[in-house]
């Protein structure tokens, strides 16, 4: 599994031990082999097929099962009842990493046309730069996540600065846009028990990593979300890159003509996200 999120520093490279190990490489691996659909993924994209399986043996029975107490305050779009059963029908959710920024606004017209909703885990103290554009994300239904205030590795910080890492996060959301973020992105997807004490929310990871950091090609990022998407798949986006965005058009054409839903995280779970999660079920055949 790709642990990053964004342009890496040299020292991250330990962080995929941190997180494997919180993980159980060896569910991991099991599951890797014993799990049919992580089979035909793997054959495109071994480490979205390892995450992949991973969500589906660990929450993926029934989504919506695997309770957690929402926070009651605040609230955007994602409070409403779902418009979709993903249980019944394809869905995926795309999620978009540590905007807001002077993309989003295009980002946000390329999803308007396809009556998408999607997932925005916001940083902090870009809320406070980009106000207006946060505003006309929530305005627009689509959900709000928590990404830390300065993108900080949080399994590497006193448990008191994880707090306020989310903490203040969560006022500006709260200040610019009147919402509270009920789920929480870890910088790079790392973290681990400590970090897990510290945030009641769940945890969103990711199955499908576009790798949009590394690969600032439009064509290249909206293949390798394309190549890898299975029903109920979070794939991961960074929407502070123009080339990402620009890889906006074709993922959601092409997606739409494969009769996928566009939905927020919570939507996909049937508004009950499990304590960490990767991906969702796909939906039972009927
Ligand atoms: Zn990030």
């Amino acid at each position: 599994m790709e642990i990053c999120a964004r342009e890496h520093p040299p020292f991250l490279t330990g962080v995929k031990r941190v997180t494997a190990g919180v993980l159980a490489t060896a569910m991991l691996v099991t599951l890797t082999a014993t799990t049919g659909a992580s089979q035909a993924a793997a054959q495109s994209d071994p480490r979205a097929a390892r995450s992949d399986a991973l969500g589906v043996a660990l929450f993926g029975a029934s989504p919506g099962t695997s309770g957690v107490s929402l926070p009651s305050s605040g609230g955007s779009a994602a409070e409403a009842p779902p418009r979709v059963d993903c249980r019944r029908v394809k869905c995926v959710a795309l999620t978009f990493d540590d905007g807001p920024g002077r993309y989003t606004d295009t980002l946000l017209r390329h999803l308007a046309k396809y009556q998408a909703r999607a997932t925005f885990f916001v940083v902090g103290s870009n809320v406070v730069t980009y106000p207006r554009v946060l505003r006309r994300t929530v305005a627009a239904g689509h959900e709000i996540g928590n990404h830390t205030w300065s993108h900080p590795l949080l399994t590497r910080l006193p448990a008191s600065r994880v707090r306020s890492q989310i903490a203040r996060t969560d006022r500006a959301v709260k200040a610019v846009a009147g919402v509270v973020p009920h789920l929480v992105r870890p910088p790079y997807g790392a973290f681990n028990r400590a970090v897990r004490r510290q945030i009641s929310r769940p945890l969103v990871l990711w199955s499908v990593d576009t790798l949009d950091w590394r690969y600032r090609n439009s064509a290249t990022v909206a293949r390798r979300a394309l190549r890898s998407v299975r029903p109920g798949s979070i794939i991961l986006f960074h929407d502070i890159h123009r080339t990402t965005v620009g890889a906006m058009p074709r993922v959601l054409k092409t997606l739409a003509q494969r009769g996928y839903h566009f939905v927020t995280v919570t939507e996909l779970f049937g508004g009950r996200p499990p304590h960490v999660a990767f991906r969702a079920a796909p939906p039972k055949k009927s």
